[in-house]
């Protein structure tokens, strides 16, 4: 048996607990890809006493979320260190997304065992309190869901968007930062930046889905006036329609934009503009998982 004390991932020269399930490069490329999209501190003393005490502000989105929250986290640490473990006994090398799968798969078979056999089938996925299903567009139409996030304190805004298929298959994804004051203008410039790219990706017949029905209005009723700030963002939105065979706006509920909700967050997490690889693992395990609960987690 290996009785190096070094990280057998990094070569960090103490593989303490703390290193293994929050500072370890391996293990924040886990926290970072899961669906908490948690970036762990920088600072080596930030420590695990210090984080599970962090969780106490969950408990302000309500006490089930918390649970559901709590309980994820958990696994996700124990995976972390059966992750480690495999390593150390020369079993398996594990990626980060393989530990966040068996983490999710952990944690889903302990909800199911938690509930009374008969609503086992019935059970929502655990992560989402209200389950609004997204749904894949017709053929021959793209879907394009746009969001934008706000942070305040940065007084920036994020802008995510996302391009899906039919089949529910990722086409595109870019996140941008963007500097305004209102949140229904980023919901606006988010969708001008939906619109653009899906020409680059020569998208001939579009379904553009907003959460802000404010906006998704503007657009849809033309004799509805926009605010002044407004007005030059949706006439650009109207113009660039016209360049597409078909295109349609849809407010859908904010539980259904969940992906594009992320993207945003992750713009400002990240606070740059990028154009994910259509690989990138947590963006996948969200395209897979599209019901997976929206509450700001990162904030
Ligand atoms: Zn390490």
């Amino acid at each position: 048996m290996n009785v190096d004390p070094h990280c057998s991932r990094c070569g960090a020269s103490v593989e303490s607990p703390d290193h293994i399930i929050l500072h370890c490069p391996f293990t924040k490329a886990a926290w970072f890809g899961s669906l908490l999209a948690f970036r762990v501190p920088a600072d080596d003393q930030f420590s695990i006493q210090d984080w599970i005490e962090g969780w106490h502000e969950w408990g302000k989105v309500g006490k089930k979320r918390f649970k559901e929250l709590s309980c994820y986290c958990t696994f996700l640490a124990w995976s972390l260190w059966l992750a480690r473990n495999a390593l150390m006994m020369g079993r398996a090398k594990m990626k980060p997304q393989e530990v966040l799968q068996a983490a999710a798969t952990a944690y889903h078979e302990f909800l199911n065992c938690l509930s009374p056999p008969h609503s086992q089938d019935r059970r929502p996925n655990p992560m989402t309190s209200s389950i609004a299903a997204w749904q894949p567009p017709q053929r021959p139409f793209i879907l394009l869901t746009t969001d934008a996030s706000w942070s305040s304190d940065q007084k920036v805004c994020g802008l995510g968007i996302i391009l899906r298929d039919s089949h529910g298959a990722l086409v595109f994804a870019k996140t941008e930062i963007n500097s305004f004051d209102s949140i229904v203008l980023g919901e606006a410039l988010a969708i001008r930046l939906g619109l653009l790219e899906a020409i680059s990706e020569d998208v001939q017949f579009l379904k553009v889905e907003s959460n802000n029905q404010q906006v998704i209005s503007y657009i849809n009723n033309k004799n509805k006036l926009a605010p002044l700030t407004l007005q030059p963002v949706i006439a650009d939105i109207l113009h660039v329609a016209t360049y597409f065979s078909e295109c349609v706006f849809t407010f859908i509920p904010r539980e259904a934009n969940v992906v594009a909700d992320s993207l945003a967050r992750k713009a400002l997490s990240t606070m740059r503009t990028t154009v994910w690889p259509l690989s990138t693992p947590w963006l996948k395990e969200m395209c897979n998982l599209p019901t997976m609960c929206s509450s700001h987690l990162n904030e």
